[in-house]
């Protein structure tokens, strides 16, 4: 591809470096190796990083393992306070760490600066979570008996992200992880190994000035599917969290459930939202727009379809097709943008073949095609596209991971819960609606499928006090707030004798 101007592509790639080193990062990691990480931005490279080797992943395993025999004996509420320091550390690095995952991710500056300000919060979460690590008591059977169960730590956790989440997604696992008494080996995705690079020596330092925590508690291994592949075939990584598409979750699912580990699986979504025929219609169209075309329709909760009420489609669909029209895409360092660039040629690519099989199904496609950016030719920029569709139909119950959102028409609302659920992914969806039966019974065990489901309100993006996840092919795992954390800890269950008769269970007798 053509080169930005030499001044863009300088300017780029020293400000990674300069952010990099500010952050602790040794200068060799960023620059020797033969991967090429380049910017979305403008498609200069940014950084060359060398891939972890089989043997390198098993030496950051025995590493952490070895990390976690001790960290397990520190007091949980101490554990909190070293992710207590983390988060503070973060705090001093957001707008360094922000810059770079726009540099490296292409996210406008605001979502750049807003994944960070996830870490923190998840941080302050895990604090508070280091000091209620609950287990229950349960009333025994038998006289004089008490029943009880404990949450220990449950070994190495391998984390293995996803380019469109490059930090935010780690520190759901790993700050939970830390106050649950684990520790980490992380696989970051190719696309994005720089931003991995300065999280890693942020916490190293971190870890440095924190008496009680061993090297080895956070280990950094990149690489690609192969070097994800070591971490997940290793037996001493009890628990397995991977983010990403779901191709990727059925391999690492079944390689981790083939040794009997625990695998959190966080996979693509298609996710959907009902315009009901109460809706407040001027709430509904900036919830949709931000929703569908925010980081350029690369979340996994990004709005994908719209199931739209007859009643109120008219009146809708044309105003959305005005603000797909309006919308600034550009540079997303460039104050005001709101569409940044695809990661990569390929997801270029992806958006053009799914549009050709929407129309061929009969779809009515406005906008879409590569958009021209003046000066960043080597970028990755494309029109967001809104078509109306006929039918559920061909690329409407795939993921496509870019910003092309789906119209479907509904005329009642059994049929809008049968379009929202009749996809084979199940992890957002949203109703707009003012009508209050309607909002429950779309909350209920018999309206959507999905991990989460919101009312007046978008599909995309996610607070961390809740659990986050999605149900079938979004791979059912759960992360983040309420009690994810206990996919982090083994579960043991005592029951303790205190009398001096020896009852069995169940009435059963063995007098000897
Ligand atoms: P991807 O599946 O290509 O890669 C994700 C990660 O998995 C990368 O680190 C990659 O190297 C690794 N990987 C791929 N194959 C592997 C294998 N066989 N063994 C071990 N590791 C392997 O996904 P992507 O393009 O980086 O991200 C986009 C996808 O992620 C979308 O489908 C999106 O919906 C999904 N996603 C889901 C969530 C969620 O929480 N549900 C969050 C973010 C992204």
């Amino acid at each position: 591809p053509a080169l930005a101007s030499a001044a863009a592509t300088d300017s780029l790639a020293a400000e990674v470096a300069r952010i990099l080193t500010a952050l602790g990062a040794a200068p060799e990691r960023f620059t020797d190796g033969a991967r090429i990480v380049r910017s979305p931005i403008d498609g200069s490279e940014i950084g060359r990083v060398a891939d972890a080797s089989p043997d390198e992943v098993a030496a950051a395993i025995g590493r952490a393992r070895a990390a976690f025999l001790a960290w397990r004996a520190v007091p949980a509420p101490r554990r909190g306070e070293f992710v207590r320091r983390l988060g503070e550390a973060l705090r001093a690095a957001k707008d360094d760490l922000g810059r770079l995952v726009s540099i490296e991710a292409g996210k406008i500056v605001s979502e750049g600066l807003g994944e960070v300000q996830e870490m923190i919060d998840i941080c302050d979460f895990a604090v508070g979570l280091s000091r209620q690590l609950y287990g229950l008591t349960m009333g025994s059977e038998r006289a004089d008996h008490r029943l009880q169960e404990q949450w220990h730590p449950a070994g190495v956790v391998g984390v293995i992200s996803a380019f469109n989440f490059p930090v935010a997604v780690w520190s759901w696992n790993a700050a939970l992880a830390f106050v649950c008494g684990d520790s980490v080996v992380w696989k970051p995705s190719e696309k994005t190994p720089l931003t991995a690079l300065a999280v890693s020596a942020l916490v190293d330092r971190v870890i440095a000035d924190f008496p009680e925590a061993p090297a080895g508690l956070s280990e950094l291994v990149l690489g690609a599917r192969d070097t994800g592949a070591a971490l997940v075939g290793d037996a001493r990584v009890p628990v397995v969290s991977a983010t990403g598409s779901t191709a990727m979750g059925r391999i690492v699912g079944r390689a981790v459930a083939d040794r009997f580990g625990r695998a959190i699986l966080e996979l693509g979504g298609n996710n959907a939202s009902i315009v009901a025929p109460s809706a407040d219609l001027d709430l509904a169209l900036r919830a949709i727009a931000f929703g569908a075309m925010g980081t350029a329709g690369q979340r996994c909760t990004t709005l994908r379809r719209l199931i739209v009420h007859e009643s109120v489609y008219d009146r809708l669909v044309p105003r959305l097709i005005e603000v797909y029209r309006s919308v600034r895409i550009g540079d997303p360092l460039e104050e005001g943008v709101l569409v940044g660039p695809l990661i990569d040629a390929a997801a270029i690519a992806g958006m053009e073949k799914a549009l050709a099989a929407a129309s061929a199904a009969g779809g009515t496609v406005h906008g879409g095609g590569r958009a021209a950016v003046a000066g960043l030719e080597g970028g990755h920029y494309v029109r967001p596209a809104l078509v109306e569709m006929p039918a559920q139909t061909g690329p409407v119950i795939e993921e496509t991971f870019a910003p092309i959102l789906y119209v479907l028409r509904y005329s009642t609302f059994e049929e809008a819960i049968a379009l929202q659920n009749g996809v084979p992914q199940g992890l957002s969806s949203s109703i707009f609606t003012t009508d209050m039966r309607e909002a429950d019974r779309f909350l209920s065990a018999l309206g959507s499928d999905c991990g989460i489901a919101n009312v007046n309100m978008g599909t995309s993006g996610a607070e961390i006090g809740g659990a986050f996840g999605g149900e079938k092919e979004t791979g059912g795992g759960r992360e983040s707030g309420s009690d994810a954390w206990k996919a982090y800890m083994r579960r043991m269950t005592s029951a303790i004798n205190y009398g001096s008769a020896m009852p069995l269970a169940q009435g059963v007798r063995f007098d000897v």
